[in-house]
């Protein structure tokens, strides 16, 4: 095996350093006592500095005073309820935290608030579709775009910090927190998860203008991975997933120019990740050269002692996360971890150098955000806040991402002047439109907020004439509760709407939920919504089902009823609209599934399995490796248009890790419409000495093509995106063959040389 010399070179600065900023950084924090310090590295929930009155919110100077004057706490976050907040109350709330916290420490303040997907929290303002949709449109400019208008609307706010974006991966079905996410596959996480950190800092995160905001990418790391599905529990991950697919996003992000980075609730391999020195400390400050700053999530310091027992109490959990690399606690309500912490630098137990590092990072974030120079941004300077522009964008967004995934016999688009009957409890609600973190973190006050957007019956009715469009839900939620709470069920009723119409458009899947509440012991969806699309499949009346759901529920007997199917996801304020658009065909849908989706509870997978983990045959367009029983596999989706592909070429047949690879593509729409196409280029490591993944996506474009056209699309990597982690967790190219697939092309290509790296990173 002929061996190439190992690379040894120390990263450069992740985001280079400004001399200006650091000096100004170093005066700061030489004139700063123990207590100021410590308040700096203190986040507090809003809650605590005030209280309702009336149904409103009314800060309490008391409060203000003890928790800024005296303990000199540098940070708050959240909406209080949490509930959405109009832009006024926004400015008084944060433009009075500023002026204490100038007054009595003459450091700003830094809010953050958790807008996700668009402002969360702004009354009045833009969301998007979630993550998860964005993911499945494979538009990176759209990733962008949303996190721009996002910065600039939260700036109306009056606030420089958003929890977001989230690149944790929807690896598991199960989870939670799967629509949170870009779906399943690392590189389209850090695609799109690097795209958003632009959209929301824009391009020189030293100096982040008045219309941006800095990003805590979230939640480092594997936190999907939890054995148990649910929320908050153990990983176990392999070292080689663990850099390979787990850190690659945040690494992308971080290169991105990311400011700062929160960190995953729970454990890897036995270690709490607020407990793991090399994970925060090693990886991310060290190897990477990363200046930015760590932010606990929700009381996770107090999670060490009460949650996962590796501490015998709150000091000394808050001595493990500190010495293990945590530069602010989300506290989030208790001013005791100021005291506390305190007395550990005084008992030698966290050393000076750890806080004098930590606050740096705090100080450099807010000097990035020039929030010492101008520590509010005011709601007038911000005209295009929820402007017509910045819908147009969020309608664009959902209608790039909903996934068409069956049409028999070409029933979409439906003609105009069809009868209808809209049914199932999604089919009238903007909660399930949005999901959560959407006006309250469960998402489940949206109706009360969001009546001037259209559900999907309304946005039918705009469209097809509401004389065409019956609503017979037959099974609906009970409204502002947990996600899987329904009503008695009025199958009966839809049933006889049914007989008097064309066709069935069945909104089926889930209620809005985030996080543990959202977590379940069944994957199948609801036995109520199963039983309706039966009893209306009975009637023999054409189906078109419509999925609007955070992550797949299993609908196996459910497929075959339906002629039709679009997986909407969580597709945000416009998603209703943007559905219309596509069932009437004013809008040819180029989504693909952003995860796999399972056909049955006990087979869960992912793309890039192990071709060992065979369980089944399928068949399927694009789905020539076919060995895994799916429902529909990552990558999936169709258009009312047809495309080909024809003469995979490369720059190259062998390749070193150096190498740029070139791979040249022929993409022809062979059918009648105007269409967009996902193009992917795949690898398979034909051999190598850990199994290889079943394929992996390595490039991926989205293109326009008029029918009958053809485009030669363009997909560059390096011959290094090849490599893989071993065992000892070592990045390895291997010489070998590598086969590369792009739509039904395929092209093999030899790596000459084995080549390894010695340093953590490629
Ligand atoms: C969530 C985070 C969120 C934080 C602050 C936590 O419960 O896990 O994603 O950013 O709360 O609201």
């Amino acid at each position: 095996m002929a061996m190439a010399a190992c690379s040894t070179q120390v990263a450069p600065p992740a985001i280079p350093k400004d001399s200006q900023i650091e000096q100004q950084v170093e005066a700061v924090l030489s004139k700063m006592t123990l207590d100021e310090k410590i308040g700096q590295m203190t986040e507090l929930a809003i809650d605590v500095l005030g209280d309702f009155d009336n149904g409103e919110f009314k800060l309490d100077d008391a409060k203000l005073n003890k928790a800024i004057a005296e303990f000199k706490v540098g940070s708050f976050l959240n909406a209080p309820g949490p509930v959405a907040q109009s832009r006024e109350k926004w400015q008084e709330i944060i433009g009075k935290i500023q002026t204490v916290s100038m007054e009595k420490i003459g450091i700003p303040c830094i809010y953050g608030l958790d807008q996700v997907h668009g402002t969360t929290y702004t009354l009045g303002g833009t969301l998007f579709p979630q993550n998860i949709n964005m993911g499945a449109s494979f538009d990176s400019e759209l990733a962008y775009e949303a996190a721009r208008v996002t910065a600039y609307e939260t700036r109306a706010a009056n606030c420089p910090w958003t929890y977001a974006p989230i690149v944790d991966m929807a690896r598991d079905p199960r989870w939670p927190r799967v629509w949170e996410n870009f779906g399943e596959d690392c590189l389209v996480n850090s695609i799109m998860g690097s795209s958003a950190v632009r959209g929301y800092q824009g391009d020189d995160p030293n100096h982040i203008p008045a219309d941006r905001i800095a990003t805590s990418v979230k939640h480092y790391m594997g936190y999907s991975m939890a054995r148990t599905g649910k929320d908050r529990t153990p990983a176990y991950i392999s070292v080689s997933d663990l850099r390979e697919k787990c850190f690659a996003p945040f690494k992308e992000c971080v290169e991105a120019g990311a400011l700062t980075i929160m960190i995953n609730s729970s454990s890897i391999n036995g270690v709490p990740v607020h407990a793991n020195h090399e994970l925060l400390t090693k990886w991310l400050k060290e190897d990477l050269g990363w200046d930015g700053m760590l932010v606990t999530d929700w009381g996770d310091i107090n999670n060490l002692y009460t949650r996962e027992h590796i501490a015998v109490d709150k000091k000394d959990a808050i001595r493990i996360a500190i010495n293990a690399g945590i530069d602010m606690a989300m506290e989030p309500y208790d001013l005791s971890f100021c005291t506390l912490l305190k007395e550990l630098v005084q008992e030698d137990k966290v050393p000076m150098n750890r806080i004098d590092d930590a606050v740096r990072r705090i100080l450099r974030l807010k000097f990035r955000l020039n929030l010492f120079d101008r520590p509010n941004t005011l709601s007038e300077d911000y005209p295009l806040f929820g402007s017509s522009e910045h819908a147009k964008l969020a309608l664009r967004a959902a209608e790039e991402s909903e996934v068409l995934l069956k049409n028999k016999d070409n029933i979409l688009p439906l003609a105009k002047g069809k009868k209808i009957l809209v049914t199932g409890p999604n089919a009238n609600s903007m909660r399930c439109l949005n999901g959560g973190w959407s006006y309250s973190w469960q998402g489940h006050l949206t109706d009360r907020f969001a009546g001037e957007y259209n559900t999907i019956y309304e946005a039918l009715c705009n469209k097809f004439g509401a004389d065409n469009i019956r609503l017979e839900q037959g099974v609906t939620y009970k409204p502002e509760s947990g996600y899987a709470e329904e009503n008695e069920p009025e199958i009966e009723k839809a049933v006889a709407a049914a007989c008097n119409v064309d066709i069935i458009i069945a909104c089926i899947g889930e209620n809005s939920y985030c996080e543990t509440p959202g977590n379940l012991s069944d994957l199948a969806i609801s036995a109520n919504q199963s039983n309706l699309v039966k009893a209306l499949a009975a009637t023999g009346k054409p189906i078109v089902l419509i999925l609007n759901e955070g992550r797949p529920r299993i609908i196996n007997d459910l497929e075959p009823l339906a002629s039709g199917i679009i997986n909407i996801l969580l597709p945000g304020n416009y998603g209703g609209d943007a559905l219309a658009n596509i069932l009437v065909g004013d809008v040819n849908p180029s989504a693909k599934m952003p995860y796999t989706y399972p056909r049955n509870s006990a087979e869960l997978t992912t793309y890039d399995y192990k071709v060992s983990e065979e369980m089944d045959k399928m068949e399927g367009a694009y789905d020539y490796d076919a060995v895994i029983s799916v429902q529909w596999p990552f990558g999936y989706g169709l258009s009312y248009t047809t495309f080909e592909y024809s003469n995979l070429l490369t720059n190259t047949t062998s390749f070193t890790a150096e190498d740029e690879l070139v791979f040249f593509i022929d993409v022809t729409n062979s059918g009648t419409r105007v269409g967009k196409e996902v193009v992917m280029l795949f690898s398979r490591d034909l051999v190598a000495s850990m199994i290889p993944d079943s394929r992996r996506l390595r490039a991926f474009k989205k293109v326009e093509l008029q029918p009958g056209e053809t485009k030669t699309v363009t997909l560059s990597i390096k011959g290094s995106d090849l490599a893989f982690v071993n065992a000892d967790g070592k990045w390895v190219l291997e010489q070998g063959d590598f086969r590369m697939q792009c739509g039904n092309q395929i092209v093999n290509i030899t790596c000459k040389n084995t080549h390894e790296w010695d340093t953590p990173n490629k």
